[in-house]
């Protein structure tokens, strides 16, 4: 078995839809970002591309390439279970914190869950959210992070 960590951030800014877990939270500002800004499937993709030794979602998916602009990080996530299972590996469970000061993630977990399990087939996910009790950046609400850890095994 290998495991991974993944930490992602992005700046929250009016006009922008807030996604995460592949689901759009009805919210007034939402994550900036070259893709669609989902901060939660990023720091699980780099979880997973940290078990497998693949790297960086930054260097698979660079942000100056017009390819991932404003892409779905749900299909960027597909992809790289793709790669991992290329490289002999199986995904076995996931868990994960949403760093955020509003809004309440709580009512929208259960259809992240529901995303992330399409592409990950697993249920094995597991998503928590907390605030940074209004210290620094994040409990100011400039912007949301999150941490994940992705645990693979040799098939
Ligand atoms: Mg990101």
């Amino acid at each position: 078995m290998r495991v991974g960590i993944g930490y992602d951030s992005h700046r929250l800014i009016e006009g922008r839809k807030l996604i995460l877990g592949g689901v759009q939270i009805p919210f007034e500002k939402g994550l900036l970002g070259h893709s669609d800004g989902d901060a939660l499937t990023h720091a699980i993709i780099d979880a997973f591309l940290g078990a497998a030794g693949l790297g960086d979602i930054g260097g698979l998916f660079p942000d100056t390439d017009p390819r991932y602009k404003g892409a779905n990080s749900l299909s960027l996530l597909k992809k790289v279970v793709s790669l991992v299972n290329e490289k002999g590996f199986q995904i076995i469970n996931v868990d994960s914190t949403i760093i955020a000061e509003a809004p309440r993630m709580a009512p929208h977990i259960p259809e992240m869950r529901k995303r992330l399990s399409e592409v990950l087939r697993t249920d094995a996910i597991n998503i928590k959210a907390k605030s940074n009790e209004k210290m620094g950046a994040v409990g100011r609400g400039e912007g949301i992070a999150v941490w994940a850890v992705g645990l693979i095994e040799e098939i």
